[in-house]
């Protein structure tokens, strides 16, 4: 995807995104490329670089080979430990823990299990407040 800042001949300037410069070009040429505000149908390119999407292999990760990955991987790893020492393990029952809790029906407590994608988004959506552990075994 590429953004252009374009301008129409009566001066409005507004962004359009565009799969790439060919589409613009194309969609220009047939007319269908109009002012956001007034409709003009002649709209120019606004002397402005375009800003390209990143892709997501462009996302950053932090490098198994990075200084700070051993570090980073054993606070991840006490952190997992201690929620598994302290928390009560519920397994798969763990959305239907957490709600119980959010919504004061059983006693606050530390706890820990599975939950599915659906379960995930249906916790957020009620404002229970989770954190993902960490998926780091003791070996990698
Ligand atoms: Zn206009």
């Amino acid at each position: 995807m590429i953004q252009y800042s374009l301008q129409c001949a009566k001066g409005h300037s507004f962004d359009a995104w565009f799969k790439n410069a060919a589409a613009f070009d194309e969609q220009k040429a047939r007319g269908i490329v109009s002012c956001a505000i007034c409709g003009d149908p002649e709209v120019e390119k606004a002397p402005m670089a375009p800003a390209v999407a990143r892709t997501d292999n462009e996302r950053r990760t932090l490098s198994s080979n990075h200084p700070d990955a051993a570090k980073f991987r054993d606070m991840l790893r006490d952190y997992r430990r201690k929620v598994m020492n302290e928390a009560d393990n519920v397994g798969d029952k763990f959305a239907e823990e957490a709600r119980k809790i959010h919504f004061e029906e059983v006693e606050a407590r530390g706890i820990y299990g599975q939950a599915s994608q659906d379960e995930i988004a249906s916790l957020i959506e009620d404002g229970v407040d989770f954190l993902p552990l960490p998926d780091v075994g003791e070996d990698n």
